[in-house]
């Protein structure tokens, strides 16, 4: 199996030229073709010596993901399914809006922390993802939509990506490197079921992503049913973390994300609860409707109890929004992402 370029900072990759007896800013050429032109074919980059280029070519592959599949849903949601070196298999899912879009990006392959209403949760954990692999679902993404412009990128596909930070962080860095695509951090958002250690590191580091965290349920109790990792790191202590993360300008939110499941955490109840714990603190809310999954009994809460509860919330002070399903019709949406096909 060959390495992969985009595994490689621009610092490592100018070490492997320096290594093989190359000139370092033949590195700085190859991260230009790659993040600046898109261009992932090492034959057509023209501007770097033939033997250069053999020798990149019988050492490394670009990318650390190949396309296998891709599902186009009626609402013009994209779902593609890459195949990893090692034969795993991830999601990433394009959603496109008026002049803009959002990618959403998986950070593992399965999730180790089991929510009970997530299907990549049900898949346990496979492995984490290697930062090449973060990467190269946006710039296949971006070559395959030959989008010229930058769109919202989410952390919300597969995996924890607190649980992964290392790749995570280091994929962030390259893909808003100022000489490379150059995305703002401003349109990235990490999205966290709550890794209370992690968030604190996060918010120490200054990167300007934006935080959303899957609070899910407003008491312990509900919590710990619907995610176990709550146990470990209880609504008192996220709070805190989430309280003490940096908001670096006065436009920027923690999204607060909230699963809307029938009977469970949808009551005006339940909203009064969630309004005492947010505390006034700045964050928005998304609302989004359980998508069904293959397994368990949980159902979408009604969609006038939805209007119900984002009414308490915004009556409250906070901008609510519901985040309707995008995508369902090819298993895309919110948590029905577990890396099958959905052709077989
Ligand atoms: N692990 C991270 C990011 C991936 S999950 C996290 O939990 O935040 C992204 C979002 O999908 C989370 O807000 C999660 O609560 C939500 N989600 C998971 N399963 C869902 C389902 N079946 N229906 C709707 N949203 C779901
Ligand atoms: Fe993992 Fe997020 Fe799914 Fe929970 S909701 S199992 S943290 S991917």
């Amino acid at each position: 199996m060959h390495p992969t370029i985009t595994d490689y900072s621009l610092d490592e990759f100018e070490h492997w030229c320096i290594s093989k007896g190359h000139k370092p800013w033949r590195a700085t050429q190859v991260f230009e073709w790659v993040y600046r032109h898109l261009e992932t074919d090492i034959n057509r980059m023209t501007n770097l010596p033939v033997n250069f280029r053999k020798t990149l070519i019988n050492t490394f592959s670009v990318l650390g993901t190949v396309i296998k599949e891709t599902h186009t849903d009626q609402d013009q949601t994209r779902k593609i399914l890459f195949k990893l070196s090692d034969g795993h298999a991830i999601e990433t899912v394009y959603i496109p809006a008026d002049n803009d879009y959002t990618l959403c990006l998986s950070s593992q392959v399965g999730c180790v922390l089991g929510c009970r209403f997530c299907a990549t949760g049900a898949m346990g954990i496979v492995r984490n993802l290697t930062s090449g692999e973060i990467v190269s679902q946006v710039l296949h993404v971006r070559q395959l939509t030959q989008s010229d412009t930058h769109g919202n990128i989410v952390f919300m596909g597969m995996g924890e990506p607190l649980l992964n930070s290392g790749a995570v962080l280091e994929a962030i860095q390259r893909i808003t490197h100022a000489d490379g695509m150059a995305w703002s951090p401003r349109r990235i958002t990490v999205s966290t079921a709550g890794i209370v250690p992690e968030i604190k590191r996060l918010g120490e580091l200054e990167t300007g992503v934006n935080l959303a965290v899957s609070i899910n349920a407003p008491d312990d109790a509900t919590r710990t049913r619907l995610m176990p990792i709550n146990k470990k790191y209880p609504l008192k202590q996220l709070m805190a973390a989430l309280e003490a993360y940096p908001l670096l300008s006065r436009q920027q939110y923690i999204t607060c994300e909230y699963v809307m499941i029938h009977g469970l955490n949808d009551t005006p109840a339940h909203a009064a609860k969630l309004i005492r714990l947010l505390n006034r603190r700045r964050f928005k809310i998304n609302l989004i409707p359980f998508n069904t999954v293959s397994f368990g009994r949980f159902r979408s809460s009604e969609p006038e109890v939805i209007h119900t509860f984002q009414n308490l919330l915004k009556d409250a002070g906070y901008g609510v929004f519901i985040r309707n399903s995008r995508g369902s019709g090819i298993h895309a949406a919110c948590g029905q992402l577990a890396g099958y096909s959905t052709s077989s």
